[in-house]
């Protein structure tokens, strides 16, 4: 029986499951990712590739799968996002997208820039879960484990990664290191994911940093 519940748990432990599912990453994409890090981070790069150094949590406020996908698809953003195509027409998008069933799906590699968090893209990795809608936290407990699953795959993948934030708190960031934004008016209000499920995931994960523990 002991030898039977120490299978199960190894098979659980290596059983992570990734999906790639690729938005466009198209030369476009990667000319208007090297204008956002010089027009906001001051940085003049050759490639988009990035340091991992913090893990950033979102929902994509849409709680139907394809329309979240499909707000990250293409490489400039939808003509409905002034205020965010103002600082660039780069389009938002996130290395990873988890379903409501906690289906995990890689949209783009990890090591290189994703636009999701204010000053933090140039080392961030994001994670995206489909819901909160209208800013409700309806995450499910499926994406929960998922979020857990994959932030461990991370964590022994990247030694790079010491934080681990809520998009909501990503304000909080802005003393440390690498914090880039030149723009100190562009900042957006966010409530993804919100202190609750932060909180959820923080228990699992005690040796990654806040941004609050880290003043
Ligand atoms: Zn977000």
């Amino acid at each position: 029986m002991k030898v039977f519940l120490f299978l199960f748990l190894a098979l659980k432990l290596y059983a992570l499951v990734i999906i790639d599912k690729p938005i466009t990453f198209d030369k476009e994409r990667i000319y208007l990712a090297q204008k956002y890090i010089s027009k906001h981070y001051g940085l003049e790069v050759k490639n988009i590739n990035i340091t991992p150094r913090l893990i950033v949590i979102h929902w994509t406020a849409e709680n139907d799968f394809n329309k979240s996908f499909n707000h990250f698809k293409d490489s400039s953003l939808p003509l409905d996002r002034p205020y965010l195509a103002k600082a660039s027409t780069l389009n938002v998008s996130s290395h990873f997208l988890i379903s409501r069933q906690g289906k995990i799906y890689r949209l783009m590699p990890e090591n290189i820039m994703a636009r999701h968090v204010i000053g933090l893209n140039y080392n961030a990795i994001g994670i995206e879960n489909v819901g909160g809608e209208k800013n409700l936290n309806n995450l499910t407990s499926a994406q929960l484990q998922a979020n857990i699953d994959l932030i461990s795959y991370l964590k022994a993948k990247y030694k790079s990664l010491k934080y681990l934030i809520g998009h909501h708190e990503y304000t909080q960031c802005q003393d440390l290191e690498f914090w880039l934004e030149k723009d100190k008016n562009y900042q957006t209000t966010k409530y993804d994911p919100g202190d609750t499920f932060m909180s959820k995931l923080r228990s699992e994960f005690p040796s990654f940093k806040s941004c609050l523990k880290a003043k």
